[in-house]
């Protein structure tokens, strides 16, 4: 912590005393407790460390979990000191109403915000339980992750943890992670996320000086276009090709794919593409596609009506069956779990499997092809992703 009081029980604030002698001096003048819990807390200060207030042994205050790293202590305080000169703001403010304390409190005109600027995990419980404290007592929370937890495996693919989802924030339709790096005074944000499996994950990634930024920044919408669809479809392949040797039957999706006379070899490239609305289904695209396709259109003929309703249907049973799952995404306030599925069927409308006769109301145009060998598998799919290129790398 950086804020305590002193013995007359006023504030005290770590951030502009730099000089060893004045911390020195401050340590001689005696007691500090902590604001929240009021017990006493001491001052750490080395050579290359953010001098700071910590709780003695055995604390049990539920404000301050510590030890807090010096990558967040110094997270914090330019965080602070950035948003301070935009608006008022308070570092380490206690809610009291909710028991509470917000990184920094930011009030801009008459809304508040909580900045929240986290570097390690916490629960997924604690983190819903915080951002619903906040928004209960009409605070906005604005989650900043330490961006040394963003695991960049190439030019714009990720590696996410299912904590780092829990920051995906913004509409449902672009969401964005917003990250800092104290080190790098700079402000991270990954857009357009696309996931190829619950970890990995394509996306457009920026950063800007944080000097360069004003607090509203963060709220801001980031568009563009990034080639992924070369890497989608070698991850894919290797996919087919990985899992068509080492498939575990007693997996429902495989067993799924077996019942139907699938293999993972043999998948049509229908199966397993990019939609929007993809980053709010946990399950990779490859098995929830899977199971939408088998459970609808596939044992259809041409000229046979299918209707909304069955994919809906479908889509919920698996849900409720638990093979396929939604992420967890609490920033998000106003999602419809249905936009990832409505995606997928507009896909096959747009490519003509499908032709709307009234809404809602559906009839298979033509069948999707099911390749009989690996080689026809190879073949499909070089030509579906020469036919939909355009359509796939979408974010038009
Ligand atoms: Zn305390």
């Amino acid at each position: 912590m950086l804020t305590a009081k002193n013995h007359n029980g006023s504030l005290v604030t770590l951030f502009n005393i730099e000089t060893k002698e004045k911390i020195i001096e401050m340590k001689k003048e005696g007691h500090y407790h902590c604001p929240c819990c009021e017990n006493e807390v001491t001052i750490k200060a080395g050579k290359m460390k953010v001098p700071h207030f910590a709780h003695k042994r055995n604390s049990s205050c539920h404000a301050f979990s510590e030890p807090e790293s010096e990558y967040h202590l110094l997270g914090k305080l330019n965080l602070y000191q950035w948003v301070s000169t935009q608006y008022p703001a308070t570092l380490e403010a206690y809610i009291p109403e909710i028991k509470q304390r917000a990184d920094i409190l930011v009030m801009s005109g008459n809304k508040k915000y909580a900045i929240e600027f986290q570097c390690s995990s916490i629960p997924e419980e604690v983190f819903i339980q915080r951002t619903n404290s906040y928004l209960s007592a009409g605070i906005f929370p604005v989650w900043i992750l330490g961006e040394k937890n963003i695991n960049k495996l190439g030019q714009n693919e990720f590696s996410l943890r299912h904590f780092d989802w829990l920051f995906l924030s913004g509409s449902q339709e672009s969401p964005s992670i917003v990250a800092y790096c104290p080190l790098k005074h700079r402000l991270a944000k990954l857009h357009k996320i696309i996931p190829f499996s619950p970890r990995t994950a394509f996306a457009l990634h920026s950063h800007f000086p944080l000097s360069g930024l004003s607090f509203n920044d963060l709220f801001e919408m980031q568009s563009g276009v990034f080639p992924f669809l070369s890497r989608w479809r070698e991850k894919r392949r290797a996919w087919s090709f990985h899992n068509g040797k080492s498939a575990n039957w007693k997996d429902p999706f495989y067993r799924n794919l077996y019942i139907n006379q699938l293999t993972p070899a043999t998948l049509p490239p229908e199966i397993g593409i990019p939609v929007p609305g993809i980053h709010m289904v946990e399950t990779a695209a490859i098995r929830w596609q899977s199971y939408i396709f088998t459970d609808t259109i596939y044992r259809k003929e041409e000229g046979r009506p299918v209707l909304m309703n069955e994919f809906i249907q479908a889509y919920r049973n698996r849900i409720d069956m638990g093979h396929i799952r939604l992420r967890v995404l609490p920033l998000i306030s106003e999602k419809d779990c249905l936009f990832p599925l409505f995606g997928y069927v507009s896909f096959l409308l747009s490519t003509g499997y499908i032709e709307e006769r009234e809404k809602g109301y559906f009839k298979v145009r033509k069948k999707v092809e099911i390749p009989r060998t690996v080689a026809q598998a190879v073949e499909l799919e070089k030509n579906f992703y020469y036919v939909h290129q355009n359509l796939l790398q979408w974010g038009k």
